[in-house]
């Protein structure tokens, strides 16, 4: 590609996710948006994923999802002239740091929202991240086909719990068995609802925002009522900026149904309008790698091991940053130095897993790895040296002590953590009073998955002791004292050998800071 053509893709890349609790509905968004990319797919592949009963201790039931799901982590497809790659977010039982980092390799977040339910724990995360990335949101209120919560409550919990402001861009004519359609603010129209899965009809509005009075809808009160709800909204409402849209301070905010695709379309489309193309990247020399640069760069943002034992091969996901990637291009590893060829890669597309013969900035590929690469790492080709950013460090809140079945076998023991911990599978800690391994995550399914690898692949039975959850919270090492630790705030240290606390819950961590009010203690993300 000369640089005109790589530009030319470079501007076409949508590259997002869907954040949401579970059953908020994301699977069915993605699903309506794959239909709509003309994706040949049969028709809930997507939710196989997720199906029915996960025994926790069956490891073929773990295998199975994690098998899919590598196929779902990234869906690329084509649409309105845009190339979309949008990224799950690993939720329920295999919710995981895995799902946070995946937000470090997108440029902008559609979040989904149940209406009758609006805003649930795991969204808060999620949502938190986003912000802390300064991406923009984009938000789907769901499920008007159903009775919910008035629309300014939503937005008002929205802008409330999550600091961030509104801006509706349509506002729902009704709801639940009442529901007649979507007041279009921003295409200037309003969108008759269909009962069936299909069909759209749109109504202009005039210069005053108004139907032609000749249609029946306008007789209706529940019409009028939206007319006094657009007008309270256009005077104490939140102007439109695109500027607070692109800085992730402005959430535009649509109304729909995703099951019956009500309103999907129009708000993809919207979306799409003010979705950002890839976004620069920053070294940790402070240097802005353009999307648009010769050289090729990338992040490996998440590694997802085979659980099957006669296929030892992990994929580790790359997002490119800059420059076009060629199948068996040559590139270096930053950490090592070490120079590799890039045969074996996989692109996701939406319907099937294909070799990828080239990708360019917001595309994502897999790289098939036999242990060379970790969590964060850089790749480059060229001469000129890069190592992006370091990942952040995601706080587990759920602990378990681990130790070698056999006592004989501490060789292996000690090797599979290392590597295991290396790539991200879970966070290490080791006790200051006894040196007992305590391994943290984000969700319960990384605990499964460690026992079972480890077993698999480094031959070591592994005995857990659950510790429940806990707040983790890091001390300066200038201000520790050892006699600080308690049953109840166990003092541990991290990888980097940097102390924390492991509280029991927030009481046991007030009591800590009114007993020793002149230590700080810090959080990570
Ligand atoms: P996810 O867990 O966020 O991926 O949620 P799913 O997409 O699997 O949806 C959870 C449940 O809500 C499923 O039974 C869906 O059929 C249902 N659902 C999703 N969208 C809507 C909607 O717009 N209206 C109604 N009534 N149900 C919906």
């Amino acid at each position: 590609m000369n640089t005109t053509e790589l530009k030319a893709a470079v501007d076409k890349r949508r590259t997002f996710a869907i954040i949401s609790h579970p059953d908020a509905g994301k699977t069915t968004i993605t699903e309506q948006m794959l239909l709509f990319g003309g994706v040949v797919r049969q028709a809930g592949t997507v939710k196989a994923r997720k199906s029915g009963n996960f025994a926790k201790s069956d490891w073929m039931e773990i295998e199975k999802k994690r098998g899919i799901s590598v196929t779902s982590s990234v869906m690329q497809f084509d649409y309105d002239g845009k190339r979309i790659n949008i990224l799950d977010t690993p939720g329920h039982e295999d919710f995981s740091e895995d799902t946070y980092r995946t937000l470090m390799a997108v440029d902008s977040a559609i979040m989904v929202i149940d209406s009758a339910k609006g805003i649930e724990p795991q969204t808060k995360k999620l949502f938190q991240i986003c912000k802390m990335r300064g991406i923009p949101i984009f938000t789907f209120m769901n499920k008007l086909d159903r009775d919910g919560r008035e629309p300014l409550d939503l937005l008002n919990e929205v802008e409330e719990v999550l600091g961030i402001e509104t801006y509706p861009m349509n506002w729902p004519i009704g709801m639940g068995k009442g529901l007649k359609g979507l007041y279009d603010r921003y295409n200037h129209r309003v969108e008759l609802y269909h009962n069936e899965a299909h069909g759209e009809t749109f109504l202009p509005l005039d210069d005053e925002g108004k139907l032609d009075p000749s249609n029946d809808l306008t007789k209706d009160s529940i019409y009028r009522d939206v007319l006094d709800e657009m007008e309270l909204i256009e005077e104490a409402g939140n102007d439109f900026n695109e500027a607070k849209i692109t800085s992730g301070d402005l959430t535009p905010v649509f109304f729909g149904s995703a099951l019956t695709n009500f309103g999907v379309e129009t708000f993809l489309k919207t979306y799409l309008n003010y979705a950002p193309k890839p976004n620069v990247h920053k070294t940790r020399d402070d240097e802005l790698i353009k999307p648009t640069d010769d050289e090729f760069t990338g992040f490996v943002f998440k590694i997802q091991a085979n659980m099957n034992p006669n296929h030892r091969d992990r994929i580790a996901f790359v997002r490119i940053c800059s420059g076009e990637f060629d199948r068996g291009m040559d590139v270096y590893l930053q950490r090592t130095g070490k120079k590799m060829r890039l045969n074996n890669s996989t692109q996701f597309m939406a319907d099937t897993r294909e070799t990828v013969e080239t990708a360019v900035a917001g595309d994502i590929v897999g790289l098939y790895d036999t242990g060379n690469f970790q969590i964060g790492d850089t790749i480059y080709a060229g001469k000129h040296a890069v190592q992006f950013e370091k990942l952040p460090q995601f706080t587990p809140e759920l602990f378990m002590r681990v130790n070698a079945k056999n006592v004989m076998k501490q060789k292996s023991f000690h090797k599979g953590i290392e590597q295991l911990v290396q790539e991200g599978a879970v966070q290490l800690y080791t006790s200051y009073s006894t040196g007992d391994y305590i391994l943290g995550a984000v969700g319960q399914l990384q605990f499964e998955v460690f026992k079972f690898r480890m077993q698999n692949e480094y031959n070591s039975e592994v005995v857990m002791e659950p510790m429940g959850n806990k707040t983790a919270r890091w001390i300066d090492p200038e201000q520790l004292d050892e006699k600080m630790s308690s049953s109840r705030n166990l003092l541990v240290k991290d990888r980097n050998g940097e102390p924390l606390f492991l509280f029991e819950n927030a009481f046991a961590e007030r009591w800590f800071q009114e007993k020793y009010p002149d230590v700080k203690l810090t959080a990570k993300l």
